[in-house]
């Protein structure tokens, strides 16, 4: 983990695009999966983001939780700043989905800012997401709940980036959530 800026962020690009190559995002047009780390890294980017560990963390911010990488495996390829960025926005899998999603409430004020920068990108990217398009078999209410939830997140985020918090207050406004 020792190239240039850019190679490294192509090496990011490239190894999860070989992790995530046989997932698909739950959409109904069931876009590739890597589209999803590419735009929340983009997203960050249009946050006025230049760091590059962030930046790299964001590309492989579900490698962990969604695909067989360990995180040992990102501290071997990508060092421990990235490993360690990933790490912080990835859920324990061995815990119950009620009690990840309390987790993830109660420990986001905790996190680094490059942690925070990451786990707002990628609320911003599955909420447009959700407003987009509903998932096949998701209810209204699901998709409101799922709202709901990623208002509490953020709001142990704040005061990381204006964008970001501005893309997404947006959304919450649209759709009458309350921050
Ligand atoms: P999931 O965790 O099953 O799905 C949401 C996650 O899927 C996102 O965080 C995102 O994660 C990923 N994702 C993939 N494609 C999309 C997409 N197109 N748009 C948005 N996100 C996408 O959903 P829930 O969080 O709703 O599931 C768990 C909760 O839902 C439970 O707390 C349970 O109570 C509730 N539930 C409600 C039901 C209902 O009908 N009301 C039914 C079942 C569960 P990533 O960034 O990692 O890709
Ligand atoms: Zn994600």
């Amino acid at each position: 983990h020792n190239g240039t800026p850019l190679a490294e962020i192509i090496k990011c690009v490239n190894f999860a695009a070989v992790k995530h190559k046989n997932q698909r995002r739950k959409d109904p047009e069931q876009t590739p999966y890597i589209n999803h780390p590419i735009g929340v890294a983009f997203l960050l980017v249009e946050g006025g983001i230049d760091n590059l560990a962030v930046l790299q963390a964001a590309v492989l911010h579900d490698t962990v939780e969604d695909t067989h990488t360990s995180n040992e495996e990102l501290v071997r390829e990508f060092g421990p700043e990235v490993a360690g960025i990933v790490a912080e926005v990835t859920d324990n899998k061995s815990l119950s989905k009620e009690e990840r999603k309390r987790l993830q409430i109660v420990k986001a004020p905790l996190a680094s800012q490059e942690a925070k920068l990451v786990k707002l990108a990628d609320k911003l990217y599955n909420l447009r997401d959700l407003d987009r398009a509903t998932p096949f078999g998701w209810t209204p209410n699901r998709v409101n709940e799922y709202f709901h939830w990623a208002a509490k997140v953020v709001a142990g985020c704040r005061g990381t980036n204006d964008f970001l918090e501005k893309e997404l207050d947006k959304l919450f406004a649209k759709r009458k959530v309350a921050i």
